[in-house]
């Protein structure tokens, strides 16, 4: 089932426009042909004969939201963990994803795509991992159930050569014995097959005509040997690619870097020559002035996830300073499994409260312009999709209907100050991808959700059941990560930000 086909010519009648440069959305009337913006006008805009009219009356228009940053895989692992830092979420990871049939992997990704367009979210950049390679028939499942629910996305296979216990120093020395053998099952597929494997997905990709597009994700720098990112990035340039990485996310990563490498863990990915204008870094809480900078001047772009930043402790991304020098940022939601609802209008309001809680001067906060800049011109050019984040002519009809006598909006004083931190998604009324309505009338067009809930607890009981041993083992190596981990987030690590040159 897909969504139905949108008419060759719509006129958009009786909305307000949110316009970032007005204090207050005015209205106006949108054409769009074959899926695409073709006029804007005042009331009354001129349209062919033909064209088919929707009435838009009391509904605010905003450009779709886009996750610059979530993992499908997290959709069935929803809610799992509470005190989890990264680390422990990582030692988790084998369980939380393990024993994943193909029909699984399908519908975890249906799960977190009905839940992102029923919040206003147009487009995802998906770093989706398989264990222990990835493969064409998983990128697959995932991509249609993009397709079914009518999004546009960019699915990156999250891939690694080691596993998490060979990537943290003295981690492995740190295990009992009979734990350190048992990391053996572990580990990830061999290097070398997994870019085989990489290669074959890219040979065999055919959703591109659907807006869903292929990225490479190495999962976390020192997760990969050096042979295995290079490898990653001359695959993603050979079949222009998009790459994501996961760049100083938890403070150990950032220590572990600076042991390996005697740099910081973007300045090793520059390295290694994979920083540019088709490469995203995930998170950057732990990136300083040279590494922003290194972005900006590359023209790299940051998922910043607030969301999960704090969910899992790793700390505060400061974001006024990065636009200040000059880095594109996209915003996400990151993972179902550690933020946990995929909701763009939350992280907008984090983005915009922990950008504020970090400075008593208000010139070192985010405003909402900026956040909601991030939403969606940020993410979009995170994704690579430059006609998508803004309502313009030419731009891709993306378009949210927020219904302005839902409880957010009564009154309607500032519009983008409330998108940012009054709405919460209860007002989404409909949301057009290309022109075609995935959801009208707050109903998904496309997905039954009685039958996805059905099938989703289906899933969730026969995987709790298969993956209990390895859940087992999780628990007992848990107990050695969450005292040797902390123990190296306590080493001195200092990020150098406002260095005045
Ligand atoms: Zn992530």
């Amino acid at each position: 089932m897909s969504a139905a086909a949108a008419p060759a010519a719509q006129i958009i009648r009786g909305a307000l426009l949110a316009d970032p440069a007005k204090p207050r959305a005015q209205p106006a009337d949108i054409l769009i042909t074959g899926g695409v913006i073709a006029a804007i006008g005042p009331p009354g805009l001129a349209a062919p004969d033909g064209a088919t009219a929707i009435d838009a009356a009391n509904t605010l228009v905003h450009p779709g939201l886009i996750n610059a940053h979530m993992h499908s895989h997290g959709g069935l692992a929803r809610g799992q963990g509470d005190k989890w830092t990264l680390e422990l979420l990582l030692a988790a990871a084998p369980w939380l994803g393990g024993n994943r049939a193909l029909a699984d992997k399908k519908l975890s990704a249906t799960i977190c795509a009905a839940e992102m367009v029923l919040k206003g979210c147009t487009a995802a950049y998906d770093l989706f991992a398989e264990f222990p390679l990835p493969t064409s028939e998983g990128m697959d499942a995932v991509a249609e159930a993009y397709a079914e629910v009518g999004m546009r996305a960019v699915i990156a296979p999250m891939v690694a050569d080691l596993s998490f216990y060979q990537a943290i120093p003295g981690l492995l020395d740190a295990l009992p014995d009979d734990l350190r053998r048992a990391t053996d099952s572990l580990r990830p597929g061999d290097g070398a097959a997994c870019l085989a494997a990489i290669e074959a997905i890219a040979r065999h990709w055919s959703w591109d005509h659907a807006g869903i597009r292929l990225g490479v994700a190495p999962t976390i720098p020192h997760h990969c040997t050096e042979g295995f990112v290079c490898g990653c990035g001359r695959i993603a340039r050979a079949n222009g690619l998009r790459l994501h990485t996961h760049v100083g996310e938890s403070k150990v990563q950032a220590v572990v870097g600076q042991r390996l490498y005697g740099r910081t863990l973007l300045q090793q990915m520059h390295h290694w020559g994979i920083v540019g204008p088709d490469f995203t870094a995930a998170h950057g809480v732990w990136l300083d002035d040279a590494d922003l900078r290194l972005l900006a001047e590359t023209g790299g772009n940051l998922a910043h996830n607030p969301g999960s930043n704090m969910r899992l402790g790793n700390g505060l991304f400061p974001l006024r300073h990065a636009l200040d020098l000059g880095v594109t940022v996209g915003l996400g939601t990151d993972g179902a499994n550690c933020s946990d609802n995929q909701n763009m209008y939350e992280a907008m309001r984090y983005a915009s409260m922990a950008s504020k809680v970090q400075s008593p001067r208000v010139e070192e906060w985010a405003a909402v312009e900026d956040v909601y800049h991030a939403a969606t011109a940020g993410s979009a050019r995170a994704l690579g999709f430059g006609d998508a984040g803004e309502i313009r002519v030419g731009a891709k009809a993306d378009l949210v209907f927020l219904d302005l006598r839902a409880i957010n909006w009564i009154p309607h004083n500032r519009t983008v100050n409330q998108l940012v931190h009054a709405e919460d998604a209860t007002s989404v009324r409909h949301v057009m991808i290309g022109g075609r309505l995935a959801v009208h009338d707050r109903m998904l067009a496309t997905v039954d959700l009685v039958r996805l809930a059905r099938e989703a607890e289906a899933a969730r009981e026969r995987l709790e059941a298969a993956t209990a041993e390895v859940k087992a083992l999780a628990d007992k190596l848990s107990v050695v990560v969450g005292s040797f981990c902390p123990g190296l987030a306590a080493e001195p690590y200092q990020v150098r930000r406002y260095v005045r040159e």
